[in-house]
């Protein structure tokens, strides 16, 4: 099938083909034509199955008899108004408006929470068709009595299962009561649970049901790894995978916020350009290390499951899990990242003893035993009977500790695998480490290493990691250099 075929107009075809696709992929070609055909839809598909030109192109076509270039905002009322869970996302999709709607004028704004609200409520003031929104930011609008649907024809819900484990549950339906109740909805998410299924009762009529993929699947050109692990070994393994198999660039995910940021730095110590991403960093940080991974200036990006969510990047060879995630679900979307579009991709797990029952969930929901590679040298083998150590074992899947919340709240949960600086906190017994990376300070090998004012914040400087000086700073002139060296602040 060729996309002439979908019913698309010109303008939109020009786009398409500017972008360098041929065909559509399978979930364009099922969606496309129950879209343009006003029908709801309740659609399955995984990120990288290129699903948001499969909502975003019939949209726009919808939408196309609405296209004027009047100065009147009274003349670009919302049309349509797409929710996804993270601001990544929603800058995604809005890029995505834009690249497919350029020869159409109909306007776009993208809203998420983080930022400075003025210059939203001033866009939505000079009237915009298409609106990309997270829940949150999207309701501070409302308040503020800045964005009116009475004219909204078409609601998307992107990343459905993502918005309920962030608990937005409750802002949906209240998004949902704002808007005319004739309208066409549209609802995508990569699983489908029992509290996906009410939500969809709930805000679709008689929809069409489209599986892309598989339900809780995985796609078939991602290969699977998984590297049994010791915890004081892991970032050693992890070092030695990057480098000998040469990785130009990976995604890296741990399960909490602290530990994206410390990763990044462990890395970066190594001379391994990384950058964490999550969410205490601000809009600014994360949009800058995103962009900065994207275009290859940065080689490891490090991140939580809330933060990548929908994160797109072009040929991204390898998904990295440092630590496997607390609910099984959250595997199929960080591997997600890779092999996206048809090209080839590799999910590495680094699985320790006390994980293994996590790994065994994982391997539950794909129905799939992943397979299990020994690296030379960093030899380990899980016990073979009972479940982990009490003490060690990882909140299981639904724990509230695991439940993601838009301020990044799940990232707090789980122990981390990657020692703390300060080993048992000020609370309870000290852990003991035996890693050298962790246990003894820092010593340049062959060449200087990259970071190296001690004391320093990832959140004052994310990028300093890299950008700093090759040179080792006396911990007396750390604050001279501090204030040195905070360019993007
Ligand atoms: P998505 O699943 O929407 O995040 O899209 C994943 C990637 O696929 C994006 O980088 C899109 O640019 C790309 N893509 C979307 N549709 C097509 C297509 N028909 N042919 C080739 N690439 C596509």
């Amino acid at each position: 099938m060729t996309f002439d075929q979908l019913g698309l107009s010109s303008e939109i075809l020009r786009a398409v083909s500017d972008e360098g696709y041929i065909n559509p992929t399978p979930i364009q070609a099922q969606v496309i034509p129950s879209i343009l055909a006003g029908k709801d839809v309740m659609a399955s598909a995984q990120t990288g199955t290129g699903k948001t030109a499969g909502f975003t192109l019939p949209l726009l076509y919808r939408l196309q008899i609405h296209a004027n270039t009047s100065m009147s905002p009274a003349r670009h009322p919302v049309r349509a108004l797409i929710m996804a869970p993270t601001r990544e996302l929603a800058m995604q999709i809005d890029e995505s408006v834009k690249k497919y709607g350029k020869h159409l004028a109909l306007r776009t704004a993208v809203v998420f929470g983080g930022v400075s609200i003025e210059p939203q409520i001033a866009a939505l003031q000079s009237g915009v068709e298409v609106l990309v929104a997270t829940p949150g930011r999207l309701l501070d609008l409302v308040e503020q009595k800045a964005v009116n649907f009475s004219k909204a024809e078409i609601l998307v819900l992107d990343e459905a299962d993502r918005m309920l484990d962030m608990g937005f549950l409750p802002d949906i339906k209240r998004v949902m009561a704002l808007l005319p109740p004739q309208r066409q909805s549209l609802m995508f998410s990569a699983t489908f649970s029992g509290e996906i299924r009410k939500l969809a009762d709930s805000l679709l009529k008689q929809p069409v049901r489209i599986e892309a993929a598989a339900q809780n699947t995985v796609n078939e050109s991602i290969s699977h790894i998984v590297h049994l692990a010791k915890p004081d070994n892991k970032f050693a393994l992890l070092l030695h995978l990057i480098r000998q198999q040469d990785l130009k660039q990976a995604l890296i995910f741990v399960k909490t916020k602290h530990g994206a940021s410390q990763l990044a730095q462990m890395l970066s110590r190594h001379e391994i350009l990384a950058v964490a991403i999550h969410g205490d960093k601000n809009q600014q940080q994360r949009t800058q290390a995103l962009a900065e991974f994207k275009n290859g200036e940065v080689q490891i990006l490090v991140a939580t499951d809330v933060a990548a969510r929908g994160i797109d990047i072009d040929k991204l060879s390898h998904v990295i899990n440092y630590e496997l995630p607390g609910n099984p679900e959250d595997y199929v979307h960080r591997i997600g990242r890779t092999g996206r579009a048809g090209s080839k991709g590799k999910a590495i797990s680094l699985v320790s003893e006390h994980e293994k029952e996590l790994l065994a969930n994982i391997e539950k929901l794909l129905n799939t035993k992943l397979q299990t590679e020994q690296v030379t040298g960093f030899d380990a083998e899980f016990s073979a009977r009972g479940l982990p150590d009490r003490k060690n074992r990882t909140p299981s899947s639904g724990s509230r500790y695991n439940k993601p919340m838009e301020n990044g709240g799940s990232e707090r949960g789980g122990k981390l695998s990657i020692p703390q600086r300060h080993p048992g906190g000020y609370r309870g017994r000290p852990q003991r480490y035996t890693d050298p990376i962790f246990t003894q300070p820092y010593i340049p090998q062959a060449k200087p290493a990259t970071l190296a004012v001690s004391g320093q914040s990832e959140t004052q400087s994310p990028f300093l990691a890299y950008k700093q000086e090759k040179k080792t700073i006396p911990a007396l002139f750390t604050a001279l250099a501090k204030n040195k060296a905070t360019p993007e602040d």
